[in-house]
């Protein structure tokens, strides 16, 4: 295995055109790649053939975006029924959703084996350190599973009119993320991508708070800021992670670009592509 992808969205039509139809033209014209669907044999191919395994995302932001949610037992057949490509799942749970959002926790970690929990809040329009979402974070810290949040930009409703009618202001690391790091100090956050346009917030929320974890993906390895490639090879090399954002950006791609433009120290590349995942979620290296 030469990497575990954190952050792979299943590219199938369930996903890409069910959940994220609507932006799906403004998304490839922002990431500049074409929107295809693949099956769920041709996703698996693609995460074999590059030797990584991927850890799936699961949706729903039903509330905020009227479409429809991913579904969770979706979620686990297409992990379960690829072993060679995926090593794990976090579940989409709708945070407005309220007590029925902590029992279909409850069932995705007991039941369905999964992870832990994965939001988006542009899609979702939520404030994370909001207290009526603070039964989740107990049931996911009661549960011992982690959390992640989308942190920074989004390539969702990006150029368009009112970028869709969604707002950037959710994903905050300072005070939204910070926050529930504080208030859940047995909580284990994962904020993902690389926080634009805040990415310093997002290295003082990680210097400060032990409980915090960065992935890195959608975002190319080229554009992340002076500050936080000297972060990722500095003091907190342990709480970095490699994510692609699926099918948003290559395993090549970005592990091309980490190499050229982060480092090529093969002991940080060990450390972000595989090491502190597999720490982080006991996964077991052949
Ligand atoms: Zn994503």
């Amino acid at each position: 295995m030469r990497a575990i992808d954190v952050h792979a969205h299943p590219s199938t039509e369930r996903m890409m055109g069910g959940c994220l139809g609507k932006y799906n033209e403004a998304m490839s014209k922002h990431y500049k790649f074409e929107v295809k669907y693949e099956t769920e044999e041709e996703m698996a191919q693609v995460f074999i053939k590059a030797d990584v395994k991927g850890i799936l995302v699961g949706w729903d932001a039903e509330s905020n975006t009227g479409a429809e949610a991913l579904g969770n037992d979706y979620l686990a057949d297409l992990e379960r029924g690829f072993p060679n490509a995926f090593v794990g799942a976090f579940c989409g749970v709708d945070p407005w959703k309220g007590e029925m959002a902590v029992k279909e926790i409850r069932r995705c970690i007991k039941e369905l084996g999964m992870m832990g929990v994965k939001f988006q809040q542009i899609a979702q329009g939520f404030f994370p350190n909001d207290r009526r979402f603070y039964p989740i974070y107990e049931e996911c810290a009661s549960l011992g599973v982690p959390i992640q949040f989308h942190s920074g930009f989004t390539g969702m409703g990006a150029g368009l009119p009112g970028g869709a009618g969604l707002k950037l202001k959710y994903t905050r690391p300072i005070p939204y993320l910070d926050d529930v790091a504080a208030d859940f100090p047995n909580l284990t956050i994962i904020a993902c991508h690389a926080a634009w346009p805040w990415q310093d917030e997002m290295i003082a929320v990680l210097r400060h708070k032990k409980n915090v974890y960065n992935e890195l993906s959608g975002w190319s390895p080229k554009y992340f800021s002076q500050a936080l490639k000297e972060e990722i090879v500095g003091p907190n090399q342990d709480r970095f992670l490699f994510g692609t954002d699926y099918p948003g950006l290559s395993h090549d791609q970005w592990l091309g670009a980490f190499e050229k433009y982060v480092t090529n120290d093969p002991k940080i590349k060990e450390k972000v592509f595989l090491i502190n995942a597999a720490k982080l979620f006991n996964i077991k290296l052949d």
